[in-house]
């Protein structure tokens, strides 16, 4: 029977920085990863580009983190986001910080991101072996004592160690390989699940005209998450219609509209599509168009100089219908204008699926592993790195370094 000093289950971000912290710290360390090869998700993030980190300094850092950042602290503390930017320029990743503090490769490919760090993993001494599948983590008298693995042909295999370190990853985009197996393995040894739903996905608005705003995208943009009425969240930036509402503002604020949608709350987006003008400042450039354009120019012409043409049937269509086309300038007609510019309402009915968000919420509860460690209050040996966990932040880089720093606490195996 094959014995190692500890096992690593999964080979993402978390798992394979756990690793090879461990080998590094002389362990005899296996890494077991379900998939043909390790990091299938790291190599798609950020549209290719792989967005690693945020350079954002401790507490603004925090504000990105939705779930528990406190429990995430101790972590960061370990590896830092400024040690996550050295870390990688030191095994051969030369990075760049662009808009937002946000760190990508200089290459612009996530792929050698995902390579240089397995390259360092097995360089450090870990063994890594892919298309293993791991299905049982052994315990007894509350502890760990090893795992049982699968492979391709369906052959199971017994593996002994006194440490393991589960980092699976949460559900989101499952054809990565993050199928939510670390759930039902923690499960079985007493761990508790925070239910999962899908965060940083696009929402769905049942609104009539949406599938004609395909394509369009919104820039420089004020929107708010309105749940029963009530503000609950406000960006500013792009979105964009594909044809579901998306985009960073939207992803961003879809981890409230999705819990707000479960609990069958009325949730909608409002767009103020002119946020650098006052509604004085629109009414004059209303008059000023209006002038420009001479008196005689119907009401479709002079939006067109406010609005993408992809979105003014929509927005046409929530104004009073007339008969006469033109454009009055009364006080009436520019307050309907100004409203409608400020507050665009998009009701929003449901969200996208796993298969489309970047990241889950929910997962392995918080209150059950200790943060200084990432150890199993429940099970001795059996520790926790990364998306498996009930953590979660924003897009910007948040949630690589959240699985960097867990996986690399994780990987000190300190008890
Ligand atoms: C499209 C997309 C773009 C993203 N872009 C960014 C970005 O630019 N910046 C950012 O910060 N975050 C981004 N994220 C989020 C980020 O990629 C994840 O939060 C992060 O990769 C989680 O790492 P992890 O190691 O915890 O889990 P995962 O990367 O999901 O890795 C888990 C691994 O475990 C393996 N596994 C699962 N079950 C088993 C088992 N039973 N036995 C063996 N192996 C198993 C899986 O195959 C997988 O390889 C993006 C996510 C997506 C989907």
């Amino acid at each position: 029977m094959r014995r190692f000093d500890a096992i690593v289950i999964g080979g993402g971000a978390a798992g394979v920085m756990a690793a090879g912290v461990a080998a590094g710290a002389g362990y005899s360390v296996l890494l077991c990863e379900k998939m043909e090869k390790p990091q299938r998700k790291v190599r798609i993030t950020g549209k290719g580009r792989c967005n690693l980190t945020n350079m954002r300094s401790g507490t603004e850092f925090l504000n990105h983190v939705h779930e528990s950042p406190e429990f995430v602290a101790a972590a960061l503390r370990s590896f830092s986001n400024k040690d996550a930017y050295a870390f990688f320029e030191r095994i051969g990743v030369p990075l760049a910080v662009e808009r937002g503090d946000r760190v990508f490769p200089v290459s612009g490919k996530a792929w050698d991101v995902a390579e240089a760090h397995i390259r360092w993993c097995r360089d450090r001494g870990a063994v890594i072996e892919c298309g293993v599948r791991v299905v049982e983590i052994c315990a007894e008298h509350g502890h760990v004592t090893g795992v049982v693995v699968e492979n391709r042909r369906g052959e199971s295999e017994r593996i002994i160690a006194a440490r393991v370190i589960l980092a699976t990853g949460g559900v989101s985009y499952p054809a990565t390989g993050s199928t939510g197996d670390g759930y039902m393995l923690a499960h079985r040894l007493g761990h508790t699940i925070v239910e999962v739903r899908p965060s940083l996905t696009p929402l769905v608005t049942n609104m009539s005209g949406v599938r004609a705003l395909k394509g369009l995208s919104l820039r420089n943009i004020a929107a708010s998450l309105r749940v029963d009425g009530k503000i609950v969240s406000r960006e500013f930036g792009e979105m964009e219609f594909t044809p579901y509402v998306a985009g960073p503002i939207i992803l961003r604020m879809s981890r409230i509209a999705v819990d707000a949608l479960i609990d069958e709350r009325r949730v909608d987006i409002v767009i103020d599509l002119k946020p650098a003008l006052s509604e004085k400042q629109l009414q004059n450039r209303l008059v000023r168009e209006w002038n420009a354009l001479g008196r005689n120019v119907d009401r479709k012409s002079l939006l067109r100089k406010l609005l993408p043409a992809q979105l003014l049937p929509v927005f046409e269509s929530r104004l009073p219908v007339r008969s006469d086309r033109r454009f009055l300038c009364d006080e009436q007609e520019c307050s309907q204008i100004i409203r409608l510019l400020k507050e665009f309402v998009l009701p929003i009915d449901d969200y996208r699926p796993f298969e489309e968000a970047i990241v889950t919420a929910g997962g392995i509860s918080t209150d059950e592993i200790d943060p200084l460690t990432m150890q199993s209050r429940c099970v001795g040996g059996l520790y926790f790195a990364g998306e498996v966990i009930d953590i979660d932040a924003d897009t910007g880089g948040y949630n690589l370094q959240l699985a960097y720093s867990t996986g690399y606490l994780a990987g000190t195996l300190k008890v």
